[in-house]
């Protein structure tokens, strides 16, 4: 139920906030998601009450009762969005409200309130412009905002959904993933794991998909892989997303990636390439890939660049895949021109040096 009381914010701003030579030492080489910004906010929701308690306070640790029912039951999901400094000194976000409304979506799956969309990006907006001095200014870098909402009913019943929540706010200076030149991902097809399942919870943005996918990327790593690529969990052939990001497969002008079968994350960067594709005068579609397909496409040289997008690296070219049976290059290996193209009308949209011409920008 999506409440459409507005909510005013209680601003208590910290009287310990980080110097600005602290803030500077940590800007040089934010890394990503390893410090955080001075400020955090926090909604309440309690069942028949509603949203409550909207506020923006010092950065903290919570303290929650042992028998709270996250952390027994997991119900809880996020949002990854970034805020990106402007020549010209300005702040803006990309395309908030498409993760707000995402943000509900997973909410709706995982039997937690909804937060009205306004409120969402308001919640962002007051993060941004109390800890604006954290935006960094280094070309490539950004402050990723990373919202969530966990269940705070302390108990241990097992049946119903928590009757209380709190949702968040945080923020992290990241560094751009690619200081040393965009640089082809390895990837690893998992055959014995599967991430997700038809009636799942593979398209929400829940923290128990990324739970369960630890141990296939720790497998990609010892494959000698960077990254982990999901296959359906029927046949585990056909081609889902890899990681963290979705998956586009280029056949010269032609963009394929997988159709949004509720197995795997309805990626925002994705939907902004194949809106963009039409732009650059690509075509774009929706579909299915087996591996087979994709080993035969590199093979024939009909299939020839392949790349995954998501919010944390934009867009990263794939350069080699290996399974248990099976292993090939895409292309020659090195960074497509489709791939690149895309890329940097994307960044150059997110960074403000190219036009915007479907208003994906939200200034704060
Ligand atoms: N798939 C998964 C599993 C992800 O975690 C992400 C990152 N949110 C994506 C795809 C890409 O989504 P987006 O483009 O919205 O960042």
């Amino acid at each position: 139920m999506t409440t459409s009381q507005k909510l005013s914010f209680d601003v208590q701003l910290s009287d310990h906030a980080r110097t600005a030579a602290e803030r500077e030492a940590v800007l040089a080489s934010p890394g990503f998601g390893k410090a955080f910004t001075d400020h955090m906010v926090s909604i309440d929701y309690t069942e028949g009450t509603g949203w409550h308690d909207a506020r923006l306070t010092p950065y903290g640790p919570l303290t929650l009762d042992p028998a709270t029912s996250v952390f027994h039951y997991a119900q809880e999901l996020f949002e990854g969005l970034k805020a990106y400094r402007h020549a010209n000194g300005s702040i803006v976000t990309f395309r908030p409200y498409a993760n707000a409304a995402r943000f509900n979506q997973s909410c709706l799956r995982m039997a937690m309130p909804e937060l009205p969309e306004d409120t969402f990006v308001e919640a962002l907006e007051l993060l941004v412009q109390a800890d604006r001095d954290w935006v960094p200014t280094t070309e490539g870098h950004s402050l990723y905002l990373r919202p969530f909402i966990i269940a705070t009913q302390v108990g241990l019943g097992v049946n119903y959904p928590s009757e209380n929540y709190r949702f968040m706010v945080i923020a992290s200076p990241a560094a751009s993933y690619f200081s040393g030149g965009v640089k082809p991902v390895s990837v690893w097809l998992s055959t014995e794991y599967t991430r997700a399942a038809p009636g799942g919870t593979g398209a929400a943005k829940c923290g128990g998909n990324y739970a369960g996918a630890f141990v296939a990327q720790r497998e990609a790593v010892a494959q000698g892989c960077d990254q982990v690529v999901w296959l359906d969990s029927h046949e585990h052939r056909y081609v889902e997303e890899m990681g963290g990001m979705n998956l586009f497969f280029v056949y010269g002008d032609r963009l394929l990636t997988p159709a949004l079968t509720g197995t795997l994350l309805p990626g925002i960067t994705r939907e902004s390439i194949l809106t963009l594709a039409g732009d650059l005068g690509l075509k774009a579609e929706e579909g299915r890939l087996s591996i087979e397909e994709w080993q035969a496409g590199c093979e024939s040289g009909e299939l020839t660049e392949v790349f995954a997008c998501g919010t944390a690296a934009v867009v990263t070219p794939v350069g080699s895949v290996k399974g248990a049976d099976r292993a090939w290059t895409v292309g020659d290996g090195t960074p497509g021109p489709v791939t690149m193209r895309i890329r940097d009308e994307l960044v150059g949209i997110q960074y403000g040096t190219r036009p915007d011409p479907h208003s994906w920008i939200h200034k704060i």
